[in-house]
């Protein structure tokens, strides 16, 4: 099925935008096996992170954007709908796919920033489970939350981590460094890395966590192997702190980076990269190219 040029073209293309909605969008994902829905918090694209390898197009100001929970709600009602009746399908952007691939998956908050830097995470995921009810979904759809970590120690996110665990979603969280220089060289932001390692470890220690981590080159170079040695040693740590890591998934750089000097790692680096984790941490670890 990978060798379907529009299957292809729709999972390089995943614009956070659909018809005239705000907040929700929908995308043909190769990780959940069909229609991802996404929940985007952060229309503005205000971020606490400034990836060099993020995709977010912030080359032009955006207005400030209250979240408005009620239109959210009503949104994804409308969205779940058209996907499970097939309507989404009439969609110039879903026509030429299957209906297979156009099936809702998951449910995922990824949007234009952090979605735990939204003060009121916890109302917008009862939001989305009150809306799959209204939708009358024959199942609620996981929830998964891409995270950088950063929010997961509020209490209202504690919150709603749980419900989401309650319900059979997870958190998918960022770790794409072992060391401190690392980590502020690549998130671009100056909260401190002990905040983000205190915070996976205790989600962790609460529910079983999948952390994504993005490896690259910066100016032709990928990761050296004392960084890769200080990542393998974080993960450690959060494991034995008796903290769940259920999954690594390994990125490289897929779409048009923030910074020029940001390039995607060669399959054969990316492998040895994986080989490694997977032999020093014990953790399964998943590829995405
Ligand atoms: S955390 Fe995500 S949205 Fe924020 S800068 Fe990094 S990649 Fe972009």
């Amino acid at each position: 099925m990978d060798q379907d040029p529009a299957l292809q073209a729709a999972f390089r293309h995943h614009p956070r935008d659909l018809d005239r909605f705000r907040y929700v969008y929908c995308v043909v994902s190769r990780r959940a096996g069909g229609l991802s829905i996404g929940i985007n918090l952060n229309p503005d694209k205000v971020c606490n992170f400034d990836c060099v390898y993020c995709q977010v197009d912030r080359s032009t100001p955006t207005p400030k954007i209250a979240v408005n929970l009620a239109l959210l709600e009503q949104e994804l009602v409308s969205v779940l709908k058209m996907a499970s009746d097939g309507s989404i399908l009439q969609n110039p952007r879903f026509q030429n796919l299957s209906p297979e691939h156009c099936r809702p998956k998951d449910i995922a908050f990824a949007g234009d920033g952090e979605p735990t830097s939204f003060p009121r995470f916890d109302l917008a995921v009862e939001a989305v489970f009150s809306a799959q009810a209204k939708a009358g979904l024959p199942a609620l759809l996981p929830v998964v939350v891409m995270t950088n970590a950063t929010g997961l120690g509020k209490p209202a996110a504690i919150r709603a981590v749980d419900r989401i665990y309650e319900h059979g979603g997870e958190i998918w969280a960022k770790l794409d460094a072992g060391t401190e220089e690392f980590f502020h060289r690549v998130s671009g932001t100056r909260i401190p890395f002990s905040r983000i390692l205190k915070n996976l470890t205790a989600t962790a220690q609460r529910h079983p966590i999948v952390l994504q981590s993005m490896f690259m080159h910066l100016h032709g170079q990928g990761p050296t192997q004392e960084e890769l040695t200080a990542y393998c040693d974080r993960v450690r740590e959060i494991l034995a702190a008796g903290g769940t890591i259920r999954l690594i998934q390994v990125y490289t750089v897929a779409r048009q980076p923030a910074q020029s000097y940001v390039a995607p790692l060669p399959k054969d680096e990316q492998n040895a990269i994986g080989d490694f984790i997977r032999n020093h941490t014990g953790v399964t670890v998943e590829l995405f190219y």
